[in-house]
């Protein structure tokens, strides 16, 4: 028998097939770095210290968010894993609280994940970094932990939704342009419906 297959890029075993001539592209389905297609020289061992893992969280977001990577190759495979690389720590942290609030959606419902398997999604190199980012986001009373499962509390719900309304009206656009009689075609004629049509009241 065969051994287990592994995944090129985080080592546990996956499903692997070959397509093309032979060996030359691998199709890969991983629990961690979702599913994906890379030549079959794209191996952690053969990518530069460090970068594995951002190719996974490239690979397992694409693969939540049902994006088509194409095949990761020797020429582009940098280019798709740098966006991941470079995210800063609060970025990823806020990456992190919208997760879970995209997931529960109200407060108090809980939602969990499997940190060993799931931390790519939030660019994290392994489950100790995502650790650290969930103890500072419980700490700060960001989230709450019942069991494995996790909700914003009210306050983290609050960190996510937009900053609307810093004064102003809710539904109201000012418009600024010049007093001009040679302008009011144009008011009448397109800005006015249009700001109208997009649900607000315009104001000149
Ligand atoms: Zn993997």
């Amino acid at each position: 028998m065969s051994p287990q297959p592994l995944c090129p890029l985080c080592s546990l075993p996956a499903e692997v097939s070959s397509i093309g001539s032979p060996d030359e592209t691998l199709r890969v389905s991983c629990i961690r770095c979702g599913k994906f297609q890379a030549k079959w020289r794209i191996k952690r061992d053969n990518l530069p210290d460090g970068w594995a893992p951002y190719l996974s969280a490239a690979t397992r977001q694409a693969t939540d968010e049902k994006k088509d990577l194409g095949t990761i190759t020797c020429d582009n495979w940098r280019q798709i894993a740098t966006p991941h690389q470079e995210r800063t720590v609060s970025a990823k942290i806020a990456m992190i609280l919208e997760f879970y609030a995209k997931k529960c959606a109200v407060p108090g419902r809980g939602f969990s994940i499997a940190p060993a398997h799931d931390y790519p999604l939030f660019d994290c190199v392994d489950e100790a970094e995502y650790n650290q980012y969930l103890r500072y986001l419980v700490d700060r009373k960001l989230l709450e932990q019942n069991g494995n499962a996790l909700h914003p509390t009210i306050e983290g719900f609050q960190e996510v939704e937009p900053r609307v309304r810093a004064g102003g009206e809710p539904d109201r656009c000012f418009v600024a342009m010049w007093f001009d009689d040679d302008l009011d075609q144009a008011w009448e004629r397109g800005i006015e419906p249009a700001v109208r049509d997009c649900g607000f009241k315009p104001y000149r």
